[in-house]
């Protein structure tokens, strides 16, 4: 487990150092989701404390008490967010990364005002305009963005995407790292266990790695 840890992170050193860049500007979340307990405490007590989850039920179960014991812990939301149940999610995650439309933003800042505190957002571009993916249309991520930010006052600091199964990635990365340029946004969250070297070649700035860390999920 902390093997493939290790692993893990010198492959994104060396990818980092490959491009020109510092590994330190890359960002490792463990995607924790459908993981048996005690892989997670592994990569626990090897010291790794950013983390991901796709379920909101399935993330306040597991983590409630593991944060009680590693109250460090930094958690993001990257699977799909239903409006009814944005407070939960702002007052669980430190971050919620798929952001991906109007309604979502104007449930996320109601919660945000009623819990009193913002977590970190990215908006999540569908950039295969895939009809069954969550995420905003890349032709409508400017105005949505602008709107997130202006309009709803949401602390929208990057862009989320996933690639087609079946397509290059690397067109995907380029044009998510296009849209956060002319955005003026710094965080990119591209890249998973299959193609996180080549994410980083494009710019990520984070790197969501599950099967790869954890083992394949049961
Ligand atoms: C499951 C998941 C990952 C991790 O996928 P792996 O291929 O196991 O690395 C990354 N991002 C999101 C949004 C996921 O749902």
């Amino acid at each position: 487990m902390t093997k493939a840890l290790d692993d893990i992170r010198l492959r994104i050193a060396d990818a980092a150092r490959a491009a020109g860049r510092i590994p330190a500007d890359i960002d490792l979340v463990a995607i924790s989701k459908q993981q048996p307990e005690a892989s997670v405490e592994a990569v626990l007590f090897a010291g790794h404390r950013h983390f991901g989850e796709n379920r909101v039920q399935e993330a306040m179960a597991r983590w409630t008490p593991l944060r009680a014991r590693f109250p460090d812990v930094r958690l993001r939301l990257v699977g799909p967010l239903q409006s009814n149940k944005a407070r939960e999610a702002v007052a669980f995650f430190d971050a919620i990364d798929s952001l991906d439309r109007p309604r979502l933003a104007a449930a996320l800042a109601d919660a945000a005002a009623k819990v009193g505190a913002c977590p970190e957002i990215l908006v999540q571009v569908n950039t295969g305009e895939e009809p069954q993916k969550a995420g905003i249309a890349p032709r409508d991520a400017d105005a949505f963005i602008g709107e997130a930010q202006r309009v709803y006052g949401l602390r929208v600091l990057g862009l989320m995407c996933i690639p087609p199964a079946d397509e290059e990635a690397a067109m995907h990365f380029a044009l998510l790292k296009k849209i956060a340029e002319r955005n003026g946004l710094e965080a990119l969250s591209m890249g998973m266990s299959g193609d996180f070297e080549t994410a980083i070649r494009f710019g990520a700035t984070m790197v969501r790695v599950g099967s790869a860390v954890f083992g394949a999920r049961g």
